[in-house]
């Protein structure tokens, strides 16, 4: 049994259309688990959890509230919390579990965070090596608009990450030796406190890595 703080399972979003105006309150979960929740992992997985298209005009709606999804099978817990929410109370959340603990405070992390925990990698050491990707990008004057990690190929030890660039999707690949390189050299992950791992967490600590 784990406490969940102050969160109620079901929540109403204010919704207005910024086309038509139009206005509703849409029910929204709170709490996701993913072992039986599977429709609700997919609208995460398909960016549509935080998503609602209006049935009026068609524009399409996006809004965040705080979530948290604790997937105890791949032992994390994501919590889906805006910058100016969280607290220190927060790392009482799911204190008892011993797991890698993500706050996400953009929705577009969403998915790309499911597939590299689940996967069991360290997402610190994909953040540093999508660092490093980027960096080599620009070198060559190449700016992408997203840049994802998508996954592993064990038989030729290469692991892969897609990116877009002026809607034109491409991949690369990094030796799998880079991700243990970088691995090695990481400190032991902190089960105690949530914290957020994204591009400019890996700015702040590319030192360390190169
Ligand atoms: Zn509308």
């Amino acid at each position: 049994m784990y406490i969940v703080g102050d969160l109620m399972k079901s929540i109403l979003v204010e919704i207005t259309c910024p086309t038509c105006l139009w206005h509703t309150h849409k029910p929204s979960d709170t709490v996701v688990i993913p072992e039986f929740e599977p429709d609700l992992k997919q609208q995460l997985e398909q960016e549509e959890f935080y998503a609602f298209t209006c049935p009026r005009c068609g524009t399409r709606i996006s809004f965040f509230h705080t979530c948290i999804y604790p997937d105890k099978q791949h032992h994390f817990v994501l919590l889906m919390k805006s910058e100016k929410e969280k607290k220190a109370a927060d790392h009482h959340l799911y204190a008892d579990m011993s797991a890698t603990k993500r706050y996400i405070s953009d929705a577009r992390d969403i998915a790309e965070k499911i597939h590299i925990l689940e996967e069991g990698f360290d997402d610190r050491v994909i953040e540093i090596l999508k660092l490093k990707v980027y960096i080599y990008l620009k070198k060559q004057q190449r700016y992408p608009n997203t840049l994802r990690y998508k996954d592993r190929d064990k038989q030729s030890e290469t692991i892969w990450f897609s990116y877009t660039e002026n809607d034109q999707e491409d991949v690369l690949a990094l030796t799998w030796e880079s991700y243990l390189q970088v691995k090695q050299r990481m400190p032991e992950e902190d089960t105690k406190k949530f914290h957020e791992i994204n591009q400019r967490w890996a700015l702040q600590h590319i030192k360390n890595f190169t």
